[in-house]
Order: C-alpha cells, then structure tokens, then sequence
C-alpha cells in the first residue's frame, strides 16, 4: 500500500551507521560566504573523522535523495510546489535563497532511517538534517523540510514493531516544527530543552511538548547536564519508546551568535553521551541529528562527540564489532 521509495536500501554489514552525502555542504554561488556561519560544517565533520581513520568513503552510508513522493508522506503538494517556484530568505544572513538551497539540506537526512531499520538496539549518527522549526505546511527559521516528522512518520508506517517515538531536542532552539506535526498524536513524546528568551517562541507548539526544560541565558554546564540528564531519565521511564530521535544541536555551544547559552565543547561531547547512554541502557535504537549549531570550532566538536560516542561503544548494534577495527 505504500509508495516505493529509495530511503529503505539496506545497508552494508561492513558501513558504520553514519550517514552523509557530500551534497550536504551549501555552497551556493559564493553565497555562502556571508553568512555569519559555518556552511561547510557537515563536510568538515566528517573530514576530522577521516584523518582519525574512524571512517572512510568506503564504510559510510551514503545519504540518498528524497523523492517527492517521500516528501509526499508530510508535506501537502501545495506546499512543496511553493517551495519549488519561491526564494526564500535566509534567517541567518537575510539575503534571499533560490529553493534548490534547501532542498540540499534535507533529501540527505532520510536513509538514516535504514541504520535504525538494520541494526535494532543500535545508536546512528547522521551528519545532515534536524530541521525542527519546519511543520507539514510551513517552513521556518532555516529549515524547509520537516525532516524529523518524516522520519517519524516512515518508521510507524514501515517498519514493523514501531509504533511509538521519543524526540530529544536538545537544540538551543525550541522545536516548534515537530511540535506542531505531533501535538495530537500520543505515540510521540517530546522533550525539548531551549532558550527560552529566542526564536521562535511558540506558544501554541509548547503544547505537545511532555518534558520541557526553559533554560536562561547564559546557562552554564553544570546545570544544564543535570537537567538534561533528570528529564532524559524521566522522560525514557515515562514512556519507553521504541526509537528516539536525537536532535543535537550545537548552538548551546558558549559565544554562539543565535544560543545565547554557554555550554563548553566537553559539555556538548558529555551531553550527547549521557542522551545515547540512557538509551543504548534501555536498548532503544536512537538516531542523532546535528541540527543548529555553526560556529567555526563547532565541526571538530561533532566529530570529537562522535569519536566519544564509538571509544563508549555506543555507535553501531552493541559497540564490541562495529568499528573499521572489526575487520
Ligand atoms: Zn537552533
């Protein structure tokens, strides 16, 4: 009854469950370059994982396109139509983007669904996507695909034995996106932990969030790996879902423009293995997006997390083979 899609390819025993595409990488005539961020950041991730030989082209997943018809399965026809003819502007730098920008952005998120598909109990990474202020029929703030809603989405209507989800949005930014797609639908919950005082602000998407974390500005490590680590506990017990998608932003990374929080590299590194303990402890697959986050250090800090995440054992289906070192 389902459309055939290209998103469900299954994955090489031999890969990492670490999704990328080289297409990730905006550069858009030139225009990159006055944004007040770093647009390459997702290349560079996975360039620092190279020079650690912890990946290869060989052992990664390539990220493939979403079809329309894949996008279909969240956005109405009118929507991706508007996309498809307007330019939109920029949130970061205002200047005005053609739609091939965005949609750069997104396609590659989706075959992350195929890690959590074939390595149940697993941890995957992927370096693209989370674009959590992005709902069926709007766009915002950056984002113009609602990738996490789609991911969701897949999984209840495709894979047997999923029927209920967990987004630990852990973002500077509240996700009023996936808020929105989900706020009448009990088997998704939603924890969001933000800064308040920033955008978007939306009040009508608070309420579908079932753990929320209103932190102030300038919140510094310590409280904020207490709160994150109480309420991933408590929201885990709470409902134990049967996957959990990561939104990891690093825009709470201290000096960022847009955060306005204060969280050290080590805190970020420490926050993302506390969110994958929890889980990996209750053997729940659980997917991590990169999200927001785009200042010039912040790439060697994702792949820094990452690199912690495979020495923990926390990447792959059980951590002991699945390391280039398992050859
Ligand atoms: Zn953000």
């Amino acid at each position: 009854i389902f459309h055939h899609s290209e998103l469900f390819a299954s994955i090489p025993p031999t890969c990492l469950p670490i999704v990328y595409h080289p297409n990730y990488n905006i550069t858009f005539m030139g225009l990159e370059k006055l944004h007040p961020f770093d647009s390459g950041k997702w290349g560079k991730v996975i360039h620092f994982l190279k020079e650690e030989q912890f990946v290869s082209d060989e052992n990664l997943v390539e990220a493939r396109e979403a079809s329309d018809e894949d996008l279909l399965v969240v956005h109405t026809k009118r929507y991706l139509n508007r996309l498809k003819v307007g330019i939109y502007c920029c949130f970061f730098c205002s200047t005005l983007k053609p739609p091939v920008f965005f949609h750069q952005l997104l396609v590659y998120f989706m075959p992350s669904l195929r890690c959590l598909e074939a390595l149940p109990e697993s941890g995957s990474v992927s370096s693209g996507g989370g674009f959590h202020h992005c709902s069926s029929d709007k766009g915002g703030g950056f984002c113009a695909y609602a990738d996490i809603t789609l991911a969701i989405r897949f999984l209840f209507d495709r894979v047997e034995g999923v029927s209920t989800a967990t987004i630990i949005d852990l973002d500077a930014h509240q996700g009023n996106g996936h808020e929105r797609d989900f706020l009448d639908d009990r088997r998704v919950f939603i924890m969001d932990v933000y800064n308040h005082n920033i955008y978007p602000g939306d009040g009508f998407a608070k309420r579908a969030i079932k753990r929320k974390v209103e932190l102030e500005w300038g919140t510094e490590d310590s409280e904020y790996l207490q709160k994150v680590e109480l309420h991933c506990e408590g929201a885990l017990n709470e409902l134990r879902p049967d996957v959990i998608v990561y939104n990891a932003g690093t825009d709470i990374l201290d000096g960022d423009p847009l955060g306005g929080l204060s969280i050290s590299p080590q805190g970020i590194i420490r926050r993302d293995e506390l969110v994958f303990r929890a889980a990996r402890r209750r053997g729940i697959p659980i997917l991590m997006v990169t999200s927001g986050g785009y200042q010039k250090k912040t790439a060697r800090i994702i792949a820094d997390s990452i690199l912690n995440l495979h020495l923990q054992g926390l990447i792959g289906a059980d951590g002991s083979g699945s390391g280039p070192s398992a050859e």
